[in-house]
């Protein structure tokens, strides 16, 4: 089996937006004096999908989200012409080789995350080619289903979050996670407005439900000491990326404390970035995302790493469910809920068919579809969607 074609295809979502309320999440611009609030900014309304064809039929799918257009070219210029001709099984020397080319210049960010829709496009053929799914390729069922927590409550009016929080807890997830809204530009009343999120949900919710809040990079380490002693009566399961991700020793310094597991890791990249995190007692949750960590290929050597902490996904999404799926130490996986299109995290929603619905809190993959079980919906991509070849 050889690789024939390549084709990456960026795609715009042009459809109707739902606006999103001012402060719903915090980021790593808040802290710059800007003159328009910069989470206006932080949409996420473009993705790539990659098609490997092989000459005996098969086709391998793969997406990136993260700078789509930019990955396309790297794929296009840089990976293509090692892909073509090339046996789809080799899976590590054609990682190695992406990887080695791109080195001066790549590594992280971009170019790892056109190096991962690759491969996953590539574990996609295998599955495909020995006519099972992906995750059995990688150690098969660990899970009878895959408990899934219900990951949205952006920063909002109180009784608009309980509301949501309220219909998790109704349609049976154990398990939720919320945005924080303010950071250090906020000052001692942004503090409080944080407090207030995390009491509406835990007091909406009860006790007998996970609830995880998340900074999204927004904090600093002050800030972050500063806060951790105010939400320690909420329980929380985990306080997720309360740094930017260079800041390894501020995150070393949060999980010190234990006052509040520490996740992040949805903006590392490959065993090294994850080996150094490990290596720092950096993290209590490890959240790589196998789109941007370097692909399945890259996903199974961290879990084996990391095989004695546990590693919680960034984001749904079938290349994650079946690491998940094929691991022990992955005890939950996060789920963005089908909504109208808002930040962009519920896109692939509208770009793939066959990512499995959550039920009762959980989801599940089908042990007869081969591969990851994904087709591309090309009817909404000719509808709603701006197509750049
Ligand atoms: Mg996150």
């Amino acid at each position: 089996m050889n690789i024939r074609e390549i084709r990456t295809r960026v795609v715009r979502w042009k459809g109707k937006t739902v606006s999103i309320a001012p402060h719903f999440c915090t980021n790593p611009m808040d802290l710059l004096p800007l003159s328009t609030a910069s989470m206006s900014t932080f949409t996420f309304h473009y993705w790539l999908i990659v098609e490997i064809f092989t000459d005996d039929g098969h086709v391998g799918i793969g997406n990136a989200a993260l700078a789509p257009q930019v990955s396309k070219q790297v794929i296009d210029l840089y990976l293509k012409p090692i892909l073509i001709g090339a046996d789809p099984w080799d899976t590590e020397l054609l990682w190695q080789h992406m990887y080695r080319k791109t080195m001066a210049f790549g590594r992280k960010g971009i170019v790892m995350a056109a190096i991962s829709a690759v491969d996953i496009a590539l574990w996609d053929i295998l599955g495909k080619s020995a006519k099972q799914p992906v995750y059995r390729l990688l150690g098969g069922r660990t899970k009878t289903r895959i408990p899934v927590y219900a990951s949205r409550l952006y920063s909002d009016e109180l009784n608009k979050l309980a509301e949501e929080a309220r219909g998790y807890k109704d349609a049976g997830y154990k398990a939720m996670k919320l945005r924080f809204g303010w950071g250090p530009a906020d000052g001692a009343a942004g503090v409080q407005r944080n407090v207030e999120l995390v009491r509406t949900v835990r007091e909406t919710v009860g006790s007998e439900i996970d609830v995880m809040a998340d900074a999204y990079m927004g904090w600093t380490l002050d800030y972050a000491k500063r806060m951790l002693p105010l939400l320690e009566p909420f329980q929380l399961r985990w306080l997720e990326e309360p740094v930017i991700p260079d800041d390894i020793h501020g995150y070393a310094e949060l999980k010190s404390y234990g006052r509040i597991p520490i996740a992040g890791g949805e903006h590392e990249f490959t065993q090294y970035g994850f080996r150094d995190l490990l290596a720092a007692r950096a993290v209590d949750y490890i959240q790589f995302d196998t789109n941007r960590v370097g692909g399945i290929t890259q996903a199974r050597k961290i879990t084996a790493l990391a095989e004695s902490h546990s590693i919680v996904p960034h984001a749904g999404q079938m290349h994650n469910y079946h690491v998940v799926m094929a691991n022990l130490n992955s005890p939950i996986a996060e789920y963005f809920p089908v909504v109208d299109v808002e930040v962009g995290n519920e896109l692939f929603w509208y770009i793939f068919d066959g990512e499995p619905k959550a039920k009762d809190g959980f989801i599940d993959l089908d042990d007869n579809i081969p591969g990851l079980g994904l087709t591309i919906n090309e009817k909404n991509l000719a509808e709603n969607f701006e197509v750049i070849e």
